[in-house]
């Protein structure tokens, strides 16, 4: 007679939820039910639909919201699994325009360097009003530096400070290899910062080890896109999963041998709870703080910080960086392979825009007042960041490691009770789409489930 599946419950449909929940249902010992507080899954529920404006074709173009890019080398597992979907990607050639403003409210931007993605633009376009001398200058000094910092992420291995035990700040790195602070406060942080959507302090204080693991892996290797959207990796994920919508998980308890999860249905206003064999929570760690006490205390030490992205059609903001790309954008012949990224800094903080060859502009972390009249729509995410503390909260979680005198750990890992965590900062690397997945397969692994893109 064949066995009862055990009842899983998985909170939470971003990547990490929606990959483990997909990974768990391949698996007929399982019984898979998922909840979410919002009314729709989440992966997507930020991304639009746009058409290209009353003087073009009316095309409709798909916009991710976050934008979601991967690169060859970070992202093994997120790749397999798009290969084996068959979702298709491609790589955008990005141009950087870099701007700085030293007067908060200020409108005047003019870009002092133009960088292009993988160098795919030699030499780099030269900003106006920079004359040929200057801009020789510059170009020789910013290769020296970009590539004497490379250099150093392959040869200088981040250190373990002896006081503490934890791994050195991306702050100490750059002090000991004594890189210019110029080169990282006008050029590296504001780059850098439009991966990880914080401010330079933030990114400061990030564990050396991700930035470096982050540049050494994806050094000369291409950034690519989700061709039509991630909708379509939300598609194939989601297909078939029972979801209980508008259910703001409020407490996860294990009681006796099972696991009791309550929630408020937000559709009913009622408070409900069921119990379940298994847990998988695949929220952020603020979240988790909220609904599962074991992590109450030790989670405090996890940052996370609001990031706001608004889509928006407000041009006069850029008007020197969108001319001076202008020549370049009307070389490209299909005028939807070059998408120019403004990053516009002031001393602590950076903001990127996105002008899309949809003819919108989608600003991340915005320093630059934008035109209400001129808002298509605005979110506000979650971003999970990471100091040496959290790393080692983090591994503590992750890797088993008995800490009790008796070799018992004393703190709660993943997996006790039948409760799991993922998500993008569930792993020992940069918070990025990655680390869902490679938290989803560690609770697949532990399960005895094999991944269907794995072999
Ligand atoms: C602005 C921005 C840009 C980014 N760009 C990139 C990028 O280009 N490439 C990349 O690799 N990574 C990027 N990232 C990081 C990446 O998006 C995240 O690491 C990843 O989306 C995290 O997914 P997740 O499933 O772990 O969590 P989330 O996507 O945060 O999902 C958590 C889910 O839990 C739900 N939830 C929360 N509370 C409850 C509750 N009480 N009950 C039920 N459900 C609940 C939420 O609604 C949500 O569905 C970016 C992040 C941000 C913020």
């Amino acid at each position: 007679m064949s066995e009862k599946p055990q009842k899983v419950a998985i909170i939470g449909t971003g990547m990490a939820g929606l990959i483990t929940s997909y990974i768990l249902r391949t698996d007929p010992r399982f019984d898979v039910e998922v909840f979410e507080k919002q009314a729709q899954l989440s992966l997507d529920s930020a991304s639009l639909t746009v058409s290209s404006g009353p003087d073009n074709d009316q095309k409709q173009h798909r916009i991710d919201l976050p934008m979601r890019v991967f690169a060859d080398g970070f992202y093994a597992n997120l790749k397999r699994m798009y290969d084996f979907f068959g979702v298709q990607y491609a790589s955008p050639r990005f141009i950087y325009t870099m701007s700085r403003i030293s007067d908060p409210g200020s409108t005047e931007i003019h870009p002092h360097f133009i960088h292009s993605s993988n160098n795919h633009q030699l030499p780099p376009l030269r900003p106006k009003g920079c004359s040929w001398i200057e801009w020789l200058m510059r170009v020789v000094y910013l290769a020296v530096c970009y590539y004497y910092f490379v250099a150093c992420c392959f040869f200088v291995a981040p250190r373990t400070t002896s006081d503490t035990g934890l791994s050195e700040s991306f702050r100490d790195y750059a002090k000991r290899i004594h890189i210019p602070g110029h080169y990282i406060k006008n050029y590296f942080l504001p780059l850098m910062s439009c991966v990880t959507t914080c401010s330079h302090n933030q990114l400061l204080d990030f564990p050396a080890i991700d930035v470096i693991g982050y540049q050494t892996k994806t050094f000369r290797k291409p950034h690519y896109t989700v061709l039509g959207g991630v909708n379509k990796v939300q598609a194939k994920l989601s297909k078939g999963q029972k979801v209980r919508y508008s259910a703001a998980v409020t407490a996860v308890e294990n009681v006796g041998s099972k696991v009791k999860v309550t929630w408020k249905d937000g559709s009913r206003e009622e408070v409900k709870s069921l119990f379940f064999d298994h847990v998988v929570l695949a929220v952020t760690p603020d979240v988790l703080r909220a609904i599962f006490p074991p992590l109450r205390k030790i989670l405090a030490a996890v940052p996370t910080t609001p990031v706001h992205s608004i889509v928006h059609r407000d041009f006069a903001r850029l008007p020197a960086c969108s001319q001076v790309i202008s020549a370049r954008l009307h070389a490209d012949n299909d005028r939807s392979s070059t998408h120019p990224i403004h990053i516009i800094s002031n001393a602590s903080t950076t903001e990127s825009t996105h002008q899309h060859p949809s003819s919108v502009l989608i600003s991340t972390s915005p320093i630059v007042p934008i035109d209400s009249e001129k808002v298509i729509s605005s979110t506000t995410f979650t971003r999970v960041l990471r100091t040496p503390t959290s790393r080692q909260v983090t591994l503590d979680i992750f890797e088993s490691k008995p800490t009790g005198p008796d070799g018992d750990s004393k703190q709660w890992q993943n997996g006790d009770g039948n409760v799991w965590l993922v998500g993008g900062w569930c792993w020992d690397g940069m918070v990025m789409l990655e680390g869902c997945i490679a938290s989803a397969i560690r609770v697949a692994e532990k399960l005895n489930i094999e991944v269907p893109w794995a072999s």
